[in-house]
C-alpha cells in the first residue's frame, strides 16, 4: 500500500503509469519541506523492486531493506551523504564527486532487486558543475534505472535538468485530512492531532514528527512566543533580535527564512482574527492571545506589515546584507503599546 497522503493526483499517476508500463526514467518532485516528497521517492523505489504481488507490500525483504536504506540498489544522495567519508557534514551543495559515483553506479546492473532507484534529496543543492554532469547521465538514460529530484524549489535547478524529467508538484495536505491520519493511524489525541494539523501548515511530515517529539513542538512554541514578544520590544530589542537572526543567517538561511515564514503565519492569523475570520487561523491553541494582540494594530500596519516581511524574504534570496534588511524590517513592525505577551 502507498504511504504517501493526501497526495491522490500523484499516485494515480504513478499507477497508471506502471500499469502501462510507462514510467518516465527521470522525476522531479517539488514541493514544501515535510510535504511527502522523500516518503512518495522511497515508496516508488519499493513499488519497483517488490517482491510480492501487490506492491508495496512493505513486508518483503526489499520493501524492508528500501525503508532501512540498506537496499544495493537504492541510493540517497543529499547534503548530508552518509556515504561520503571525504567531504564535510553541512555541505553547501552537492559536488560533482557525488554525481560521478552516482554515475558510475548507475551504469552497473541491479545488484538485488529488478530497479537501480536514485533519490537525489535537495536537487536546488546541486552544484553547476553536478548538475552538467547528471545532466549527461539524463540524457542517455540506463535500462531499469530511475532518478528521482526533490527539490523545495526549482529556482536554481538549471533548465535543461528540468527539461530532462517529468515534474510533479507535492501539494500541501488538508489540514482535515492530517488530523485524520494522526487520530487513526497514529493514535495522536483529538486536540493534539487537530492542533498540530493546523500548525504543520500541510506539510504532514513536520505535524507526524512533532506528534512524537515534543522537543520539535517546544521550539516551535518558544520561536512564536519570541516573535510574539517583540511587537511590544522598543527599538533596541528588536535591533538586538534583528542582529541575531542576521547572524543565523549567514550559517544558515533556510533557517532564518522559515523564522520569517512563520512570522506571515503569525501576522496573517492577526489579520483573518480583525476580519472576524477567527476560524480559519493556523495557531489555533494561542488564538486568545492573538485576539489580544490584534485588538492593538489597526488592519491597516498588520497588511503592511505582511507585505514588508515578503519583501524583506525576498531581499535575503537576493543576498541583500541581512542586517540591514531585518533592522528595517523591525522598524516596519507595528508597534503595540501594551504590558509584554508572554507565551
Ligand atoms: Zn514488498
Amino acid at each position: 500500500m502507498w504511504r504517501v497522503i493526501g497526495q491522490p493526483r500523484v499516485i494515480s499517476l504513478f499507477q497508471r503509469s506502471l500499469e502501462k508500463g510507462s514510467l518516465a526514467h527521470a522525476y522531479l518532485f517539488v514541493g514544501p519541506p515535510h510535504v511527502g516528497k522523500m516518503t512518495l521517492a522511497v515508496n516508488l523505489a519499493q513499488v519497483l523492486n517488490c517482491q510480492e504481488n501487490e506492491p508495496p507490500c512493505m513486508e518483503c525483504d526489499s520493501c524492508q531493506k528500501i525503508a532501512r536504506a540498506k537496499h544495493a540498489d537504492v541510493q540517497i544522495i543529499g547534503l548530508a551523504d552518509a556515504s561520503d567519508k571525504n567531504e564535510t557534514k553541512n555541505k553547501a551543495e552537492i559536488g560533482i564527486e557525488q554525481i560521478r559515483r552516482l554515475q558510475h553506479s548507475a551504469s552497473l546492473p541491479p545488484f538485488e532487486g529488478r530497479y537501480k532507484v536514485f533519490i537525489i534529496d535537495g536537487a536546488e543543492y546541486l552544484s553547476i558543475e553536478a548538475a552538467n554532469c547528471l545532466l549527461k547521465t539524463l540524457e542517455e538514460p540506463f535500462e531499469k534505472v530511475l532518478f528521482i529530484l526533490s527539490a523545495k524549489n526549482i529556482g536554481s535547478i538549471p533548465d535543461t535538468v528540468i527539461s530532462r524529467c517529468q515534474k510533479l508538484e507535492l501539494m500541501p495536505v488538508s489540514a482535515n485530512e492530517i488530523e485524520k491520519e494522526l487520530i487513526n493511524n497514529r493514535g495522536i489525541g483529538e486536540q493534539k492531532a487537530r492542533i498540530l494539523s493546523k500548525l504543520c501548515r500541510g506539510c504532514i511530515g513536520w505535524a507526524i514528527s512533532a506528534s512524537v517529539d515534543d522537543e520539535l513542538l517546544e521550539h516551535y512554541c518558544k520561536d512564536r512566543g519570541e516573535m510574539l514578544d517583540i511587537i511590544s520590544y522598543n527599538y533596541e530589542e528588536r535591533f538586538e533580535y534583528a542582529a541575531r537572526l542576521a547572524r543565523q543567517f549567514s550559517k544558515k538561511r533556510e533557517i532564518t527564512l522559515e523564522v520569517l515564514n512563520l512570522w506571515i503565519d503569525l501576522w496573517r492569523d492577526l489579520l483573518l482574527i480583525k476580519t472576524g475570520l477567527t476560524g480559519i487561523i493556523i495557531n489555533i491553541d494561542i488564538a486568545e492571545k492573538l485576539n489580544q494582540i490584534a485588538g492593538g494594530i489597526s488592519l491597516l500596519d498588520i497588511r503592511r506589515f505582511i507585505k514588508k516581511t515578503q519583501e524583506a524574504m525576498q531581499n535575503l534570496r537576493r543576498n541583500a546584507n541581512p542586517r540591514l534588511v531585518l533592522e528595517v524590517l523591525m522598524l516596519d513592525m507595528p508597534e503595540r503599546k501594551k504590558e509584554r505577551i508572554r507565551s
